[in-house]
């Protein structure tokens, strides 16, 4: 056998097998008892026929062949039992069926013998009857018991009357020809009722496969769910496992900018830039699996052959129809997306690994400018590492008191005085030294520490600030993650303006867009009975993300603080610099301040005065300081840093 013929039947074996036929062999082999019952059935029989007619061999031969019988079907159970559990393959089917009917059919035929028997005896009283009797109650249970084989079915009925009709003519039994009509007759209601039988089984089957995949099926996209590729993710990694020439990949894939779509244009059209993405993603994906996990969260699992090279060029090709642009309501979109792979058996031994090590490296690529594929590596397995310390020393962190609250001071631009204070928060390490927020803030987001750490840096500043001159203030900021439990922070809020006195006035919460960006009914009460105490709020990071200036109309905000990355084109971009205008004027009209942050340059301050902002942040006047030398209110700017 040439080596190709040898490598496609070994598929064939290994091909699933057509759900319904797989099912259908399933309920064959399933109880012991019905098969015990039948070769004892089959012995009392035997019996019952050598009480009428006295014959030793018979009795012998007969009893020893259903116990055969017996045994041999009952072991067979037993073996196909096993590979059921293992899952069958189309070959393992087809086995099965014709191993049930060879023994299957093995019994019908000694039974139909018996009644050969019976016939020829047929003037002993109550022999006919027996054999007459057995044919039928037989047939009806053959017919029942098969009702999901229809050939086995009919095999089996035949191998039963059969004999028997041919003895009732062969040796011209008295009506003969009326009991084999009869017979016949009774066959074929045995083979109606079998039918039927076979209908609903199969019309079951349909409406339980079709449950199946409704689970198992993410009713937006069509594509698996979940559900559905945890299961098909164990299968692939089982089967990986046992061919060590290959490799599965499992790549993590987010749509870039989905969120704004959401906001700008409606839910609908999310939904449409969803279905797109997942057609586009089938037609990628090729043979391999692909599933939405949730969101804009989607995964695929690829088998390899060709290890690291063909995952990315697998993954680039999906990355490449992500680019492409989306046109949705005569709107036209590039999106774009992020991919993240772990690779078996390098990245992970079970799923749930190479699921956090894809994610880890999908986390990465979005850091580093999105658009892009991140295979898992050493140097993410390092930081990863470095990143669950951080993580569990966090809680020991709050124990020891390690985190220190520092102060940036904030200028009117106008007349260079310090209006307050940014706190922004630094972790004194014992051995790894002053680590900045930016290490551990998003781990803290990610663990739920930042609940607790938030609290620690509101207690520091506001206490600190106590100590300034009235009316400098401070900002504290205020993680999306805290409004997770919004009654939490608002406790925290009226618990620490109680305990250190500080009037509420000069507490400013910094919170970023993301958190209005679910426009939860609780972050809006939240936000507004923290108001009434008389706190103010500032928007944080305008011009990072998506800028919607909807939220300054739904939420009491006072300040706009705009963004480093902005402020860094300033004056140099023209649109920038329109931008950052007509903001200013906005915010004058309601009453709002405008922050420049991340001012480093004269240039920039001048520029930025003249584009009509009223404070200022940065370098320029000062970095974040331990314990600033601060100012009496409304003093001279100081040039520093
Ligand atoms: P942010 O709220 O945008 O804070 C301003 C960041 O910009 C600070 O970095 C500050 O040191 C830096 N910065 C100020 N002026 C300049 C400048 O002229 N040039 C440049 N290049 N950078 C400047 P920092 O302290 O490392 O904080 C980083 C981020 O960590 C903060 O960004 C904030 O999002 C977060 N963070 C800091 N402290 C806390 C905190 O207590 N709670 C929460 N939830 N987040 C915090
Ligand atoms: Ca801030
Ligand atoms: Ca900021």
């Amino acid at each position: 056998m040439s080596r190709d013929r040898y490598n496609s039947t070994q598929h064939a074996a290994e091909a699933a097998p057509e759900p319904l036929h797989a099912f259908l062999v399933g309920t064959v082999h399933t109880a012991r008892g019905p098969l015990v019952v039948s070769s004892l059935l089959g012995i009392l029989i035997t019996y019952s026929v050598y009480a009428m007619i006295g014959d030793k061999l018979f009795l012998i031969v007969f009893s020893l062949a259903h116990i055969v019988v017996g045994f041999a079907r009952v072991r067979r159970l037993r073996i196909w039992r096993a590979r059921c559990d293992r899952g069958l393959t189309a070959r393992d089917v087809k086995d099965c069926d014709r191993d049930y009917l060879v023994w299957a059919a093995t019994l019908s035929l000694l039974l139909g013998m018996t009644c050969v028997v019976l016939t020829a005896h047929a003037d002993t009283p109550g022999a006919f009857a027996l054999a007459t009797s057995m044919c039928t109650g037989f047939a009806m249970s053959f017919a029942t018991g098969n009702a999901s084989r229809p050939w086995t079915m009919a095999a089996l009925i035949a191998g039963l009357t059969a004999p028997q009709i041919i003895a009732l003519l062969a040796l011209k039994i008295p009506l003969g020809g009326v009991w084999t009509v009869l017979m016949l007759g009774l066959d074929g209601a045995a083979l109606l009722v079998g039918r039927y039988a076979r209908q609903r089984i199969v019309a079951l089957f349909h409406a339980d496969e079709a449950n199946r995949v409704m689970a198992e099926t993410d009713l937006l996209t069509g594509l698996k769910n979940r559900n559905a590729m945890t299961r098909v993710s164990a299968a692939a990694l089982e089967r990986v496992q046992t061919h060590p020439e290959e490799s599965l990949a499992v790549y993590l894939i987010d749509l870039d900018r989905f969120k704004q779509v959401n906001d700008t244009l409606g839910h609908a059209a999310g939904d449409a830039v969803l279905i797109e993405t997942a057609a586009r993603l089938l037609a990628a994906a090729e043979r391999n699996e692909v599933a939405r996990m949730g969101g804009d969260e989607f995964m695929m699992l690829a088998r390899l052959r060709g290890g690291d090279l063909e995952a990315e060029a697998i993954g680039q090709k999906v990355l490449a129809r992500l680019s492409e642009t989306y046109e949705l309501a005569g709107a036209v979109l590039s999106l774009g997306g992020s991919i993240g792979v772990a690779i078996y058996p390098r990245h992970g031994q079970n799923i749930d690994e190479l699921m956090i090590h894809a994610d880890r490296a999908l986390y990465e690529a979005k850091r580093t400018g999105r658009n892009r594929l991140r295979v898992f590596d050493d140097e993410l397995e390092t930081r990863l590492a470095e990143e669950r310390l951080i993580a569990n020393a966090l809680e020991r962190a709050f124990e020891q008191d390690e985190l220190e609250v520092w102060h940036q001071p904030i200028h009117v631009l106008a007349t260079g005085q310090i209006a307050g204070y940014e706190a922004l928060v630094r972790w004194r390490h014992p051995t790894l030294g002053l680590i900045m927020p930016d290490r551990f803030i998003p781990l803290a987001e990610q663990s739920g520490a930042i609940v607790r750490l938030g609290e620690i840096v509101l207690a520091k500043a506001c206490r600190e600030a106590t100590q300034w001159p009235a009316p400098l203030g401070v900002a504290v900021n205020v993680s999306p993650r805290q409004f997770t439990r919004p009654a939490a922070l608002v406790a925290a809020v009226r618990r620490t303006l109680g305990e250190t006195g500080l009037d509420p006035s000069r507490l400013f919460l910094e919170i970023t867009e993301s958190v209005m960006m679910e426009d939860a009914p609780a972050t809006r009460a939240a936000v507004e009975e923290i108001a009434a105490m008389g706190v103010r709020f500032s928007l944080d990071d305008f011009g990072r993300g998506f800028s919607s200036l909807a939220y300054i109309q739904k939420y009491p905000f006072s300040k706009i603080k705009i963004d480093r990355e902005f402020v860094r084109n300033i004056p140099a971009d023209h649109v920038s610099c329109a931008i950052v205008a007509s903001v200013c004027l906005l915010a004058d009209r309601i009453g709002m301040s405008v922050v420049a942050e991340g001012v480093e340059t004269e240039t920039q301050r001048l520029a930025l005065a003249d584009l009509g902002v009223d404070l200022a942040q940065g370098y320029l006047f000062g970095r974040p300081e331990r314990a600033p030398v601060v100012q009496p209110a409304f003093a001279p700017m100081r040039r520093s840093g």
